[in-house]
């Protein structure tokens, strides 16, 4: 496996874009913006400098790391000799349906597709091509050149050998693959979700504030991050998204979104991306600025 070709250049295509560069991959990095490409390129090479700075490596890497990678606005011309495709684009059902069948007529037939998906059947997903056994799920962590987990997911279909193939690959990217099954929200967000969910309904109820919350599980649980600084990082509309897919998928009511979830999607407050959600930030940064008095209602 050589050629890597990457579908989507937003928040998760630049990261993995630049991991399988670094680990010497040859990268076709696919987007429909011209611009979103420039700027995948621009954060690939500002997060490489980075890496420099900590001095884990050089200039010559940082170097042969871009010049492993080739943008194109083409899909075409950017599967022309992938060995494996990461889709990565934007999370809508039919957008990456329309994108699996189309790399399925585009990709040679031994050619692996892999979505980062959070939340949408990677059965269903492969069930558009006429490959549904080369079809699986590599769900890379936010920011991917940092955080070490890919959780590999076999759809219904997905055979062994691209099961292994996929373990393998990971850990040539030095991270830690985990296999699961292809199940809502398949095993992070299965946990994660519902834990953010019961973290909102806990400060709609009244039983403690934002700041609260977040200082129980952090200095409690030992997590790095409380649960409502969390949610406004990934973002409340995708939050009630996933939550939505698991109410679905599971048909349980412990799935529900709560109410002030919903309320807060509603009026616009999306978290760090808007500057408004648990807490205010510094417009286009996460840099927390303060926590909001919760008025319920
Ligand atoms: P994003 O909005 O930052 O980027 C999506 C990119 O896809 C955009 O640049 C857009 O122009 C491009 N795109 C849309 N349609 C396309 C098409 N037909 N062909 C080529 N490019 C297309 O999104 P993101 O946050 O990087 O998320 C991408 C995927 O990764 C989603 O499936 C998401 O669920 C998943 N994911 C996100 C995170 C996260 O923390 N952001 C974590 C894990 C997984």
């Amino acid at each position: 496996m050589k050629n890597i070709a990457v579908i989507g250049s937003g928040t998760m295509g630049n990261g993995i874009a630049h991991t399988f560069a670094q680990s010497a991959y040859q990268v076709a990095l696919i987007d429909i913006s011209q611009p979103a490409l420039d700027k995948a390129l621009a954060t690939i090479s500002k997060n490489l400098d980075r890496i420099i700075a900590k001095g884990a490596i050089t200039e010559a890497d940082k170097t042969a790391t871009l010049s492993n990678i080739k943008t194109f606005t083409s899909v075409a011309d950017g599967v022309k000799n992938a060995d494996l495709v990461v889709e990565a684009a934007t999370e809508n059902v039919e957008i990456k349906l329309n994108i699996f069948r189309e790399l399925d007529k585009l990709c040679g037939e031994n050619a692996i597709l892999a979505s980062n998906t959070s939340s949408i059947s990677i059965t269903k997903i492969g069930a558009v091509t006429k490959r549904p056994d080369k079809v699986i799920g590599m769900h890379f962590m936010n920011p991917v050149p940092v955080m070490k987990l890919v959780e590999v997911i076999r759809g219904y279909s997905t055979s062994n050998d691209v099961t292994n193939t996929i373990m393998e690959l990971s850990k040539k990217l030095n991270k830690v693959p985990v296999e699961v099954n292809d199940y809502p929200g398949f095993v992070a967000n299965k946990i994660l979700m519902p834990m953010i969910n019961e973290a909102i309904i806990t400060l709609y109820e009244g039983v403690a504030g934002v700041e609260e919350i977040d200082t129980v599980m952090k200095l409690g649980m030992a997590h790095p991050m409380g649960p409502l600084q969390l949610a406004d990082f990934i973002g409340l509309d995708v939050c009630l998204s996933i939550l939505k897919v698991l109410q679905d998928g599971f048909g349980n009511p412990k799935y529900a979104p709560c109410p002030l979830l919903v309320n807060m999607v509603m009026a616009g407050n999306l978290g760090a991306k808007s500057g408004q959600g648990f807490y205010t930030y510094t417009a286009g940064s996460k840099e927390l600025v303060v926590a909001p008095s919760f008025r319920k209602g």
